[in-house]
């Protein structure tokens, strides 16, 4: 792990964009924040994560940076940049949860109650910061599928066929890095109903690359456009997973120890970086007796 880094005022994120890795923030003013809020209670938390750093990052490889610069930004990076802007303007970095045991059942709590507090810190949290020396493309994240579990593509190849073909044979997959703008899109789409169907998304928007046996020369632009999300059609879900940590194998390690104090259970729990990013800004308006900023109309 790379000590918290700068270099002559600039701040290196964790995982490197295609554009650098030096970025230069500021505290957030009132409008950003009024605008972040907005978004994150519409539910768009890609959207006003965007706002934030929008509002927060002074230069970029030193340059002033457009929103279409930040929508290249990997979304740990992102999210890093969105946890000092937090931290500059004085926001919660503490989460408050509730996670029930995987064994019993048995739910645990946390949260500031009576002089105790069990909330996850962000500020704890490992950052793990790739080789700042590397080319981007060097780190793009490899998938190579067990004998069996490999994916098959079949399909009719007409009306008139009884049985299906195979066209292709998948063994391995390169993804880059999931980004600010994909998660934008992704967000913005409102025909993808559940979470699953949006990871799906991610992941195949960022496939750069597969191996394996094709039965013609198909590439992957080829595959991609004729047989969609048939080369995602994991046959074992733990390599569905496999693609969620290594898109996570960089940046803020958002994984909490627990221990279920009825059946003492010990589990890793994934801390969601999306609620954390809501709770935190609606925390925030409650901590200010008297300097509320307002209803949820008020505020648009
Ligand atoms: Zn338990």
């Amino acid at each position: 792990m790379v000590p918290f880094l700068l270099y002559g005022g600039k701040m290196i994120i964790p995982r490197k964009s295609a554009l650098g890795n030096r970025v230069e923030i500021q505290k957030p003013n009132t409008e950003t924040i009024l605008k972040v809020f907005s978004r994150a209670q519409g539910g768009k938390y890609a959207n006003s994560m965007a706002s934030l750093l929008e509002g927060s990052i002074e230069s970029f490889e030193g340059e002033k940076v457009s929103l279409t610069h930040l929508k290249q930004l990997p979304l740990v990076s992102a999210e890093f940049i969105a946890v000092e802007a937090f931290k500059l303007y004085g926001l919660p970095t503490k989460l408050e949860g509730v996670y029930p045991c995987p064994r019993c059942d048995f739910k645990i709590i946390h949260e500031e109650k009576d002089g105790a507090d069990n909330r996850p810190d962000l500020n704890d949290f490992q950052v793990i910061y790739d080789d700042p020396e590397e080319s981007y493309e060097s780190e793009f994240f490899k998938l190579s599928l067990e004998e069996g579990n490999e994916v098959s593509i079949k399909v009719k190849k007409s009306k008139q066929d009884e049985e299906e073909t195979e066209v292709a044979t998948l063994t391995e997959y390169i993804f880059s890095d999931i980004t600010l703008g994909t998660m934008m899109e992704i967000e913005n789409d409102t025909t993808l109903k559940d979470s699953s169907s949006h990871l799906k998304k991610a992941y195949y928007m960022h496939l750069v690359d597969v191996n394996g046996n094709t039965t013609e020369d198909l590439d992957l632009k080829t595959l991609k456009s004729r047989y969609g999300y048939m080369i995602m059609n994991f046959p074992d879900v733990s390599d569905f997973f496999s693609i969620s940590e290594g898109m996570r194998r960089f940046g803020i390690q958002p994984y909490v120890p627990m221990c279920c104090p009825d059946c003492k259970k010990e589990w890793e729990q994934v801390v969601d970086f999306a609620s954390f990013f809501v709770y935190a800004l609606r925390s925030s308006q409650s901590k200010n007796t008297g300097k509320s900023i307002g209803t949820k109309t008020r505020i648009r």
